[in-house]
């Protein structure tokens, strides 16, 4: 079974001006209502988040914070809506995961704001609460060993910052970089019992399909066999495609299902959470590549594009990354 949590009330959060607006939303919708796995999908409402689930991540003084209509930083507005959708939004993965937990499959979460830039203590980069370091936080607590792999585009920050210091819960991202939000280099591997635990992919301009499968062959899939997750969580970032306006890597459209079917060979027990993406012609056909392959109907697209190759980060990944893992 697969899946989707979603609400209408996700698009009382928003800003026309600001490229993390609800049209980003209707437009995955709309998209994939057209197309012939929909009817497979079992949707699902969303609950909110309480702030007590929410302060396992949090600082109460950044959640007391997130009540403000306004700016919480130069780029993350708010609305008089907002507080009540990121409760929601957070929610939305704690019902995707419980529903997997309970029945197994696998989820979509299409959740906004998005999250993995929300730190312990700041809302920032367009995110409110951190929507899957909350879930990951609540599946750990249930003694499960969780993986999050990020594609965003940008450095997931905030998640990488909730378990820097832990070991059962693994933060494995691929990003730009340098590029927002300056985070993300090979040399940050975790700290103490979480020494290793961490894996950093920081990819030059350009990087494609070609560089991040070999990526995912000969590091991240096998750390991911080794740390060997009861549950999966993505962070679902579109922006990583090389059309977006917001990013500067070249995946594909189809690389998006690649990744999850990879993924799905260490543990199918896989939720994936919405967070960048804003080209709407791409997101929606991004978000439908993963779904796809959640279900079981892949989908695949016209969209070829070449990639720069990225031997060196390849190289020096590995080199870093023997020291914990078998590679
Ligand atoms: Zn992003």
């Amino acid at each position: 079974m697969t899946c989707i949590v979603y609400s209408d009330d996700y698009l009382l959060h928003t800003n026309e001006q600001h490229p993390e607006h609800a049209g980003r939303l209707t437009a995955i919708m709309d998209y994939l209502k057209k197309l012939p796995f929909y009817e497979k999908l079992v949707l699902t409402e969303p609950r909110k988040a309480t702030e007590e689930e929410i302060e396992k991540v949090h600082s109460h003084e950044m959640v007391e914070r997130a009540k403000r209509v306004g700016w919480l930083d130069m780029d993350t507005y708010t609305n008089e809506y907002s507080y009540e959708v990121a409760k929601l939004a957070a929610g939305g993965v704690l019902t995707a995961c419980r529903t997997v937990e309970e029945h197994g499959g696998n989820a979509f979460a299409l959740v906004r704001p998005p999250g993995h830039h929300a730190t312990s203590i700041r809302s920032m980069g367009f995110c409110v609460f951190n929507n899957v370091a909350i879930a990951g936080s609540m599946l750990a607590e249930m003694g499960k060993r969780v993986l999050i792999f990020d594609h965003d585009v940008h450095h997931g920050n905030g998640t990488q910052d909730v378990f820097y210091e832990r070991r059962d819960v693994m933060y494995q991202s691929i990003h730009l970089y340098p590029h927002y939000p300056g985070t993300g280099s090979i040399s940050e591997v975790g700290e103490g019992k979480g020494e290793g635990y961490t894996v950093n992919v920081p990819l030059p301009h350009g990087a494609g399909d070609e560089c991040v499968n070999e990526i995912l062959d000969e590091i991240l899939i096998p750390v991911a066999h080794q740390f060997a997750p009861d549950f999966i969580l993505v962070s679902a970032g579109f922006d990583s495609h090389h059309a977006d306006h917001l990013g500067g890597l070249s995946l594909s459209v189809n690389m998006y299902g690649e990744m999850i079917r990879k993924f799905s060979t260490v543990q199918p027990r896989i939720v994936c959470s919405l967070e960048g993406g804003y080209n709407l012609e791409c997101l929606p056909k991004g978000v439908a590549s993963e779904l796809g392959v959640l279900c079981n109907m892949p989908v695949i697209f016209k969209d070829n594009v070449a990639g720069r190759e990225c031997n060196d980060v390849v190289k020096k990944l590995k080199d870093v990354m023997k020291e914990y893992w078998e590679l």
